[in-house]
């Protein structure tokens, strides 16, 4: 894929090994995903060595190679050259253009309306031709044009787009929970499927009056929603696709007219990099901030970060005013989270959110109950512990309390009074307990910290 300029760019890279994100820098250098983070490479915890700037989005390099040292010289001809592959690179239709081919969709009877599924796209009969070798939907129905995310592959590539939809019973629960809470508009960031049920609504229901704006990387969306709805959007680097007029769409729905609360959900790939999303979430949540200027004194934008428990330590290290609420949030093509004795999910994935946790209420049908004492709502699972005046659990089973480590641990763990700590019965002594060696975090290993991310 005419990836010729990019692959010949700079000399050996830096080997396998740990990487951690320096952030995004002023004056970054750009690939076709908007402006590339700063990385450094690391060793036994420490940075050392030289700084390079990579593609913000793709963690793959077969998704995009851009690559370029700190303080490497560039020629002109290279940049020139870069600009010019940023530019063929862009998704072939604009967004407008996409929104007057959907008009013109929308007119055609059932018999012609065709979507190739080779290239994900809407056909309009005078491009048939190009596209008959091609594997396509015929009798695209009125439907299925508001349900894109069932019409479009989910793109499971783990490393970039890693598309995990929503089970329609979680996506339900969100929706219902953020009405109950009294919003009236969604920033949906990277949840097409929140969107999406909102839209639909929206157009079925008289008396239902939420709004949503998708900012989302995945441009085919593009098709299916107009500027006001849909903005294409880079999370790990705040950028505006669209430019300033996008970022216009975005303030502007951000200015809560008439009482409108709003409200920003997001669930971002569980890649890592929770660093890159804090600082972007922080400056959606800046804009939210400068729109009413007043009103918002010492106030957050409320906000649903939807994210796996074990990132609790990394999120709160970022904002500190989040909780974790102990409800799973349920997926329809994650293989992964459909384990669990009873055959019930027990999906890894919970709700951040900065607002106070006795509001966030949990279905009582689904075996959530509410803790007088946290006052917040727990799994049925999720005991309170007397010592750590708490109900500990993370993971919806019952933990146990160690008087020697002075907390609750997972119930399969037992004290080592070598390690002097609680862990696996199967563990080899010395290896365990220290914590990450990268962020001295205890419950996982280097290999595995989130803080980091891995050529
Ligand atoms: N559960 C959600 C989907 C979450 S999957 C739902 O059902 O609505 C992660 C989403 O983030 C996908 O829609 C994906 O396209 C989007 N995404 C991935 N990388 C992104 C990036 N760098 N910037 C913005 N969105 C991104
Ligand atoms: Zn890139
Ligand atoms: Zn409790
Ligand atoms: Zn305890
Ligand atoms: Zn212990």
């Amino acid at each position: 894929e005419g990836g010729g300029v990019m692959a010949a760019e700079g000399p050996a890279r830096p080997g396998p090994g740990a990487l951690a994100l320096l952030g995004p820098a002023p004056g970054a250098p750009s690939c076709p995903h908007g402006p590339a983070l700063l990385f450094v490479k690391t060793s036994h915890g420490k940075e050392g060595g030289r700084r390079f700037y990579a593609c913000s989005a793709c963690r793959d390099r077969k998704d995009c190679n851009f690559f370029q040292w700190e303080d490497e010289k560039v020629s002109e001809m290279r940049l020139a050259a870069r600009e010019e592959y940023n530019r063929s690179h862009q998704p072939s239709f604009t967004h407008r253009q996409n929104v007057d081919r959907y008009k013109n969709f929308v007119q055609l009877p059932l018999s012609k309306r065709r979507f190739c599924q080779e290239c994900q796209q809407l056909l309009l009969p005078a491009e048939w031709e190009k596209h008959l070798d091609h594997q396509f939907l015929c009798d695209i129905s009125t439907a299925q044009l508001k349900s894109p995310s069932q019409l479009l592959y989910p793109l499971e590539n783990k490393k970039t787009n890693a598309q995990y939809l929503f089970a329609d019973r979680s996506c339900q629960f969100l929706l219902n929970l953020l009405i109950d809470l009294g919003f009236r508009r969604v920033l949906s960031v990277g949840t097409p499927r929140l969107h999406e049920m909102i839209q639909s609504k929206a157009s079925q229901e008289e008396d239902f009056s939420v709004r949503s704006l998708l900012l989302d990387i995945d441009f085919r969306y593009s098709q299916f929603y107009t500027e006001d709805e849909f903005c294409h959007y880079n999370m790990f680097n705040h950028y505006f696709f669209g430019g300033e007029a996008a970022r216009e769409t975005c303030r502007k729905f951000l200015f809560e007219e008439n009482g409108e609360r709003v409200i920003m959900v997001t669930d971002p790939p569980f890649g890592g990099l929770v660093e890159a999303l804090a600082s972007s979430f922080k400056k959606l949540m800046a804009m939210w901030k400068e729109t009413e200027k007043e009103d918002h004194d010492n106030q957050e934008m409320p906000m649903f970060w939807i994210f796996p428990y074990f990132f609790e330590s990394r999120i709160l290290d970022f904002f500190p005013s989040f909780s974790m609420m102990d409800y799973q949030v349920d997926y329809d093509n994650h293989a992964l989270y459909k384990h669990g004795k009873t055959g019930r999910r027990q999906s890894p994935v919970r709700i951040f959110t900065n607002l106070t946790p006795s509001m966030i209420v949990l279905p009582e049908e689904e075996g959530y109950r509410f803790c007088t004492i946290c006052q917040r709502y727990v799994s049925s699972g999720n005991q309170h512990c007397q010592i750590c005046n708490s109900c500990t659990s993370k993971d919806g089973r019952r933990w146990k309390h160690c008087v020697l480590c002075k907390k609750c641990v997972k119930p399969s763990w037992f004290h080592c009074n070598n390690c002097n700590c609680c862990t696996l019965q199967k563990h080899s002594c010395e290896k365990t307990c220290v914590g990450c060696f990268v962020c001295g975090k205890a419950g996982h290993k280097r290999s595995t910290c989130p803080s980091l991310s891995r050529t």
